[in-house]
């Protein structure tokens, strides 16, 4: 009989992360995934303080990546070489540690705890009327009292399950692809915030450079779907723009691989429902300041299997409220604030307030990074408050004047 406490679709680290807890805890869990053992993830492999924390809370040994000590932000001829933020919640480090091995970490710290994971097996829900009873894989159905769906950008488990992007909110497309480059072990991060594209229109995104540390770096530029003329942005043209304006700074060379992009989804309509709930992407949990989502999907993946543990037929509604406290607020203020940055004529003197004085930057990438909350003291706090409270103001206005795709 295949019955198990608890299954997961996915086995990027959303997934991963929820099998590792209820593994550990002695849970019966099998994990389906795709791709084969070691599948790679499209991805700019930034580990944010944020992420770091959650790597440290879920026990994973960080020494195989890179480390950083902070981001250059760059625009209109601006270069501010700033520090992770130092005495929050967070470490004042960061990494950077390529998907491919990082996610295979992962996965295999998920077997080593007992998990069982089930590789090249596509998994989809199984209804019983609207109650998800577990999946079905392999020609097989398999029984739990809860499934988590962590299958990243949303595809044809999350349509069963109604769990889809909202149409009314913005997302995000990325590419990348790794170079060889003599500065492959600089310890910042480093993005490009004005990026242009082939037309000359501004694009709400960034181009970035991060160092891997093996003697390769991830390049890649991401844009969201609030761009004027986001429809006919063409990623590829955009990377290699960006690569040629890096190429002699960064001693950059040949691309190692093909250019891939992915979706970045920025919401979700439904991330819970009887038998099931959404973590990682799945549910939508990609910050639209900066695209980063692994933290997301290692906090939500973590406390969806506490709660399975303490009690599944409840897990689903508690979930959806406690990751609702700790995420909506700043997600719901990240997507305001990129119908505003969609606005050509207001990216500009936007990015120039932001990046306009060292302070001003440090402000900045603690509130793109989610380092700070609103009970945060000090400037990156108010302005976040501040933010969050003229934003949700203004949200009925961004929403109609929103620039045309
Ligand atoms: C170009 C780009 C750059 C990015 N850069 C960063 C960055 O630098 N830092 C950062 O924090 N975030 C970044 N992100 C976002 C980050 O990649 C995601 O937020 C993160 O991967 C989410 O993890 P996840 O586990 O939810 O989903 P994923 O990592 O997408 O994992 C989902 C897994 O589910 C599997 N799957 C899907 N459907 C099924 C099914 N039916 N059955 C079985 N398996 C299934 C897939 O094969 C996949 O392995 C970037 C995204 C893109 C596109």
């Amino acid at each position: 009989m295949n019955q198990r406490d608890l299954l997961v679709i996915g086995g990027g680290p959303a997934g991963t992360a929820t099998a590792i807890v209820a593994a550990r805890a002695g849970a019966k869990v099998t994990l389906f995934e795709k791709g084969p053992h070691g599948r790679d993830k499209v991805c700019g492999d930034g580990l944010t303080p944020r992420a770091v924390k959650a790597l440290d809370d879920l026990g994973i040994d960080l020494s195989p990546a890179h480390r950083t000590v902070g981001v250059r932000m760059i625009a209109f001829g601006t270069t501010r070489e700033l520090s992770w933020p130092e005495g929050g919640r967070f470490p004042a480090h960061g990494a950077v540690w390529p998907r491919h091995r990082f996610d295979t970490h992962l996965v295999d710290v998920a077997i080593a705890a007992g998990a069982d994971v089930r590789f090249e097996t596509e998994a989809l829900p199984e209804l019983d009327g609207d109650r998800v009873i577990g999946v079905r894989a392999g020609g097989e159905v398999f029984r739990a009292p809860l499934t988590v769906l962590a299958a990243g950008a949303q595809g044809a488990a999350a349509k069963i399950l109604g769990a889809e992007r909202d149409p009314d909110e913005p997302f995000g497309l990325a590419i990348r692809a790794y170079a060889p480059s003599p500065r492959h072990a600089d310890r910042h991060l480093e993005a490009r915030l004005s990026l242009r594209d082939e037309h000359g229109t501004p694009v709400p995104g960034y181009g970035w450079l991060f160092p891997a540390g093996d003697g390769t770096v991830n390049i890649g530029v991401g844009a969201l779907s609030t761009m004027k003329g986001f429809k006919r942005l063409n990623l590829n043209t955009l990377l290699d723009q960006y690569r040629a304006i890096e190429r002699d700074a960064w001693g950059l060379g040949e691309y190692l691989d093909k250019p891939r992009a992915w979706r970045l989804p920025m919401s979700c309509v439904k991330r819970h429902g009887p038998g099931w709930l959404a973590v990682g992407d799945a549910a939508g949990f990609v910050n639209p300041m900066n695209g980063e989502g692994i933290d997301y999907g290692l906090e939500s993946g973590m406390l969806a299997a506490e709660l399975c543990l303490s009690n599944p037929s409840t897990a689903p509604a508690v979930y959806d409220r406690l990751i609702g406290e700790r995420f909506d607020s700043f997600l719901g203020t990240g997507r305001r604030f990129s119908f505003i940055i969609g606005h050509p004529w207001l990216l500009k003197p936007g990015l120039r307030v932001a990046v306009g004085t060292q302070a001003a930057a440090d402000v900045t990438l603690a509130v793109m990074g989610n380092l700070v909350d609103s009970r945060t003291p000090g400037a990156a706090g108010a302005v976040l408050k501040l933010a969050d409270r003229t934003l949700r103001a203004a949200d009925p206005l961004l929403r109609r004047t929103r620039a045309a795709a």
